[in-house]
């Protein structure tokens, strides 16, 4: 990868633009628009955002104030819990496009394995929504389907009635932590994977051993994050509400990791805990 627009290609033959910008926590309103527009005026090719970050609206407005073409953009949204099954995922479909201000959508991603809501029937919801979304793609409104905070067993449940298989799983991924059970699985069946909270949610940038390599490369603590991902072959979604940084994480083409500091990433300490778990959160 030498620039945000270079892609991964999913197993479908879809491409997506490298690094994602992600918008959650972004309000509703100017802070999300001037956010998106931004970013897309700097570079960035691919916008991730959910219906459940109540910012659908403002993130479609950035995009239409940037002036891109649409075909150039890659735009990803989410189906939120209270929305699993068949008719509730068309209908919160359509209520994200609608907000969004798109005819198509060019990722859309089940959020949640196993919502609180659903909890004594996740897997026949997950199905529920998967045929909707089979269906959704078979139409052309999707170009690619996929899931988010999936581990294996999640796909097995989804793989006895699913037609087509996730293109996408989308994970909590920064140096210090892993899901390498999940990474394994994905990567054999092919189901590429996107980071979520890159930068550890801003927390894992004051690690000594990230301070020291950032400065070994003349880089600042956020590019190494945003590197060792791209160099493990995820796809990262940094977030940013902040010019400088906005344009700081796009700026990452220009140098390589060594084996030794990669590895050093890897296994360093976790020092942004391990988030919900998908089968024992409380939304
Ligand atoms: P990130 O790891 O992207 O960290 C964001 C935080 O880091 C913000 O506080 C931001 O501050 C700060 N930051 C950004 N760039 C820099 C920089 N260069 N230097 C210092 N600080 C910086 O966390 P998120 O949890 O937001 O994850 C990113 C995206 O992933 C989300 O926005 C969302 O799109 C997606 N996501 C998906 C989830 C899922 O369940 N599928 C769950 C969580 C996230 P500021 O904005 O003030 O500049």
């Amino acid at each position: 990868m030498n620039k945000l627009s270079d892609s991964y290609k999913l197993s479908n033959g879809v491409s997506v633009p490298c690094i994602g910008f992600g918008t959650w926590k972004m309000a509703e309103g100017k802070e999300a628009s001037t956010a998106v527009k931004e970013a897309i005026t700097m570079g960035y090719r691919h916008i991730d955002t959910a219906a459940i970050y109540k910012n659908e609206a403002s993130v479609g407005r950035g995009i239409f104030e940037s002036g891109i073409d649409r075909n150039e953009l890659f735009v990803t949204t989410k189906l939120w819990n209270d929305d699993h099954g068949y008719d509730a995922t068309l209908k919160a479909f359509e209520d994200s496009m609608t907000k969004l201000g798109l005819s198509t959508i060019d990722l859309y991603l089940i959020h949640w394995p196993n919502p609180l809501k659903f909890r004594d029937n996740w897997e026949e919801r997950n199905a529920e929504s998967w045929r909707a979304m089979e269906d959704l793609y078979r139409a052309g409104k999707i170009r690619a389907i996929g899931v988010s905070n999936f581990m294996p067993h999640h796909f097995e449940a989804l793989m006895k009635t699913a037609n087509i298989a996730p293109m996408v799983n989308q994970i909590r991924l920064f140096p210090g932590f892993m899901w390498k059970e999940t990474i394994t699985y994905c990567q054999e069946k092919h189901i590429f994977i996107e980071a979520y909270s890159p930068l550890g949610k801003g927390v894992v940038l004051a690690s000594p051993i990230i301070v020291e390599i950032a400065k070994k490369y003349g880089k600042s603590p956020a590019q190494i994050c945003l590197r060792w991902s791209l160099q493990m072959g995820f796809l990262p979604l940094p977030k940013s509400v902040t010019t400088e940084r906005i344009c700081e994480n796009a700026h990452v083409f220009d140098f390589i990791l060594s084996d030794a500091d990669m590895a050093q990433l890897t296994n360093m300490e976790n020092l942004c805990g391990d988030g919900k778990h998908p089968d024992e959160s409380l939304f």
